[in-house]
């Protein structure tokens, strides 16, 4: 598999930019810090799909010939890398399939729906979710999408951190939230060529620590799959990213899924920010491992604002 640059990044940058204006980032006075020096916030919630997977997909899609899009793509996700596919195939005029886990969450299923894509019900999880639409895709003739392991959807989301880096030149330590590890394979590339004195720290649920421990033993492993941050629930780790993350990563550190409904509802008091789980798993690590991040200048990638009425529920209980 061939492993994306910092080139194509910001040909990615080029395709994507009429679509996607820059998010903002934003310190709050109100947000606790701990022992950091700041702590900033990359508002990747505010996308048109609500996360930061929308730049992955338009990048993936607009890479395509006219032929390949028309003979149509097919996803597996639960839901955000879902709404990234279908709204890059409705956008350029492409059949979009979908398989998500039984029992998504219905927002990200209504939303996909929505966006014209067809959506299928099937497994318990997203690694059930997986082979049924490998076997679809074949079927169809169309061109199944994984979740993380595409050079053009990293070089789409590396987009984020070529943006993060000129809004914030001077940063020591950014904190990214982990599945399948396009995001924090996709800052590792980038700051190695732009920043390269700001460590990459990667933030997984230790409810589903499969890329962390596929880092961890330098090889892919699967792991239990059981955090509720849907953005976070894999089971396997994923070539690509795992060969930009052992490149690139200085950490990589887990959270619990308390100390993740925590940092929600925080965001949610003193940004005034909807985080889904997988949003504030990275400002979640800040507080799980406060001493990594004494007197340093941190960014944390708010991933994503999807959550669900229950799911806010808890977080403000
Ligand atoms: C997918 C997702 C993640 C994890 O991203 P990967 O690129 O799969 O590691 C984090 N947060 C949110 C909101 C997501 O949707």
């Amino acid at each position: 598999m061939r492993i994306p640059t910092v080139t194509d990044a910001l040909r990615a940058r080029r395709l994507i930019r009429d679509a996607l204006p820059p998010t903002p980032l934003w310190s709050y006075p109100a947000l606790a810090r701990g022992p950091a020096a700041a702590v900033f916030v990359k508002h990747e919630n505010t996308q048109p799909t609500g996360a930061f997977k929308v730049r992955g997909g338009l990048a993936l899609l607009a890479s395509m010939t006219a032929e390949e899009r028309a003979r149509g793509i097919v996803g597996y996700s639960t839901g955000n890398h879902a709404q990234s596919l279908a709204y890059a195939a409705a956008r350029h005029g492409a059949p979009c399939t979908i398989v998500m886990p039984e029992r998504p969450n219905p927002g990200k299923a209504r939303a996909v729906t929505a966006l014209g894509a067809e959506l299928i019900e099937h497994g318990a999880t997203f690694d059930e979710a997986r082979p049924y639409a490998g076997r679809l895709a074949a079927e169809r003739g169309a061109r199944l999408v994984s979740a993380a392991d595409e050079p053009e959807i990293v070089a789409g989301v590396a987009t984020a951190y070529l943006e993060l880096f000129e809004q914030a030149p001077d940063l020591d330590a950014v904190l990214v939230p982990v599945g399948g590890g396009s995001g924090a394979a996709a800052a590792c590339l980038v700051a190695a060529a732009v920043a390269p004195d700001c460590r990459v720290v990667a933030v997984q649920s230790a409810a589903s620590p499969a890329a962390y421990e596929s880092w961890r033993a330098g090889r892919l492993v699967e792991r239990p799959n059981r955090t509720a941050a849907e953005g976070l629930a894999t089971g396997t780790g994923f070539a690509l990213p795992q060969a930009l993350m052992r490149a690139g990563l200085a950490d990589f550190l887990l959270v619990d899924d308390g100390d993740i409904a925590r940092a929600q509802g925080s965001l949610m008091r003193d940004a005034h920010t909807l985080a889904e789980g997988a949003g504030a798993a990275a400002y979640a690590a800040l507080h799980a491992h406060p001493d990594a991040f004494a007197g340093r200048r941190v960014a944390v990638i708010c991933t994503g604002g999807n959550a669900q009425e229950a799911e806010i529920a808890r977080a403000i209980a």
